[in-house]
């Protein structure tokens, strides 16, 4: 691609928490942003402003992109501000523990409709305008437990399992076009999702991580930055796992 076109990413959820950092480090590459959010119209406000000290461009977008109308206003939105859409992370993610005796058929719905329903309808608007372009990028937040289960989390795990099968098949789909998709699936990483886990079940995590601690959401945005970036070109359909080695 030629120097002068300016790329763009869309970071779903990219108000706080893992999506923030995701966008920073997309904004410190050199991206415009897009930072969508459910709710959190102040943070997102922020993480836009973050990003534009790195001398980008970033607009926030409210939309629930477990809704057709969601994802169809968070691209027009994009298209309207920069014209094109060079990478696409679906990170926007929900919770709805418990075991499976007592979830509900709404716990499982709402998580399904958010993480994986949420991701296809992105991945749907973004590919036809990355296919326009012969160019792109479909980054996927999965997750250790989407690879190995987790006790509470039927709902979650079966989502983020379901972004691991859709990104190699959208993969095997867009690569002739010069599109790659990858999933990164992160280990327990510190944001208002794990802060609300009681000091015991944090504690017994920590013992199953190699490294010895919790990670940090740049440690998932410097990996996504990577897979975002022309050296990763050639590397589609894969899982990252970015996880202190929990996963291993
Ligand atoms: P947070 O709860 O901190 O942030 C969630 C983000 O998703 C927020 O920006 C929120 O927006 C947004 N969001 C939620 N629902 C919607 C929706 N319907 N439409 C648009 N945006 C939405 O989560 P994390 O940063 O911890 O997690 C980010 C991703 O990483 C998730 O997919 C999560 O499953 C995954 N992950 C997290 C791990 C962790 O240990 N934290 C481990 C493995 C994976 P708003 O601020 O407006 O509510």
């Amino acid at each position: 691609m030629s120097e002068s076109i300016r790329r763009a990413a869309i970071v779903t959820g990219g108000s706080r928490g893992i999506g923030r950092a995701v966008c920073l480090a997309l904004a410190a590459q050199g991206l415009d942003i897009v930072v969508n959010y459910a709710g959190s119209a102040a943070a997102a406000a922020e993480t836009a402003a973050l990003c534009e000290e790195k001398g980008v461009k970033a607009i926030t977008v409210q939309a629930d992109v477990s809704t057709a109308q969601g994802a169809d206003a968070l691209f027009e939105a994009a298209m309207a501000a920069f014209g094109r859409v060079d990478v696409l992370v679906n990170n926007a993610g929900i919770t709805r523990d418990g075991l499976i005796l007592r979830m509900t058929e709404e716990d499982f719905d709402q998580v399904i409709a958010t993480n994986l329903k949420g991701a296809f309808l992105c991945a749907k608007k973004a590919a036809r305008i990355m296919m326009k372009q012969r160019y792109g990028r479909i980054i996927s937040i999965s997750s250790v437990v989407g690879v190995h289960g987790n006790a509470g989390q039927a709902n979650y795990a079966a989502s983020k399992a379901g972004l691991i099968g859709m990104t190699k098949s959208l993969a095997k789909e867009l690569g002739s076009r010069h599109i790659t998709a990858n999933a990164v699936a992160p280990g327990f990483i510190d944001t208002d999702m794990t802060r609300v886990l009681p000091e015991a079940a944090k504690t017994a995590l920590l013992g199953q991580i190699p490294l010895g601690a919790l990670g940090r959401p740049e440690d998932i945005g410097s990996a996504v930055a990577f897979l975002a970036s022309e050296q990763a070109g050639y590397i589609t359909g894969q899982v990252l796992g970015v996880d202190g080695g929990m996963g291993m």
